[in-house]
């Protein structure tokens, strides 16, 4: 009396496993949107640490230190020349070799911290462009996701309609322990087969007893070592 049913059962968990390929599908669609706002969202942070980078170059204050000096070398030139005895013509000359040391030294850390801003500013141009294309492909990423998405929901909801159907028509007290046991394996599959006296999941070996009267249909059997709910390999062909 219960063929029939366990041949809905067959049905019923197949379309629940094809069900699943298409909630695959979905998160991998969704998975789309969020790589990409990730990738951006790493790209902000760059473009963040870059500016940093290149505000502590600190260009204007050595630039600034560098005028100062410049002035200061101007000046003691100017006092170099009205220099009177030797000693303060010496004492000069020092101070103006000291100045221009560290004027040099400034000068280069200038252009070298000139180049290295240059190089930053490329990168963050950069970046800025990728965030801008990759704003409009989000968008349109967006919609096709939702498309997608949409159609995979019709797929699962038209598989739901049979699923809810089939599983209508179960004979009642079957009906009611498949969607016990359901709720008790999920995520797992509640339904095992038994092949060849073997439960397909656990391969525990059942008796002839309980294999004759499952197969005729003539009782609801849980496997005993695992607990899920038999189908008679047999009902595939009836
Ligand atoms: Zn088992």
């Amino acid at each position: 009396m219960f063929l029939e049913s366990f041949r809905h059962l067959i049905e019923i968990e197949a379309l629940k496993k094809q069900n699943q390929q298409n909630l695959m599908q979905i998160s991998s669609e969704n998975k789309r949107i969020s790589d990409l706002d990730e990738r951006r969202a790493k790209t902000r942070t760059q473009i963040e640490n870059l500016i940093l980078e290149e505000k502590n170059l600190n260009l204007s204050d050595t630039q600034q230190q560098i005028d100062v000096l410049q002035v200061r070398f101007k000046k003691l030139n100017s006092q170099l020349a009205l220099a009177v005895t030797e000693k303060e013509q010496i004492a000069f000359e020092n101070q103006i070799k000291l100045v221009k040391n560290e004027m040099d030294h400034l000068e280069a850390l200038y252009f070298n911290n000139l180049e290295k801003s240059e190089s930053i500013q490329k990168d963050i141009s950069n970046n800025n462009e990728f965030l801008e294309g990759s704003l409009e492909s989000l968008e349109i990423i967006k919609t096709e996701v939702a498309n997608n998405i949409s159609a995979e929901q019709k797929i699962i909801e038209d598989r739901n309609l049979r699923i809810q159907s089939l599983t209508e028509r179960l004979q009642p007290s079957l009906k009611n322990l498949y969607l016990e046991t359901e709720k008790k394996f999920k995520p797992k599959r509640p339904v095992s087969y038994l092949i060849d006296k073997k439960c397909s999941e656990c391969h525990m070996l059942a008796d002839t007893m309980l294999k004759n009267s499952l197969e005729e249909g003539r009782s609801i059997e849980f496997c005993p070592s695992c607990g899920r709910l038999l189908i008679p390999e047999t009902a595939k062909i009836y």
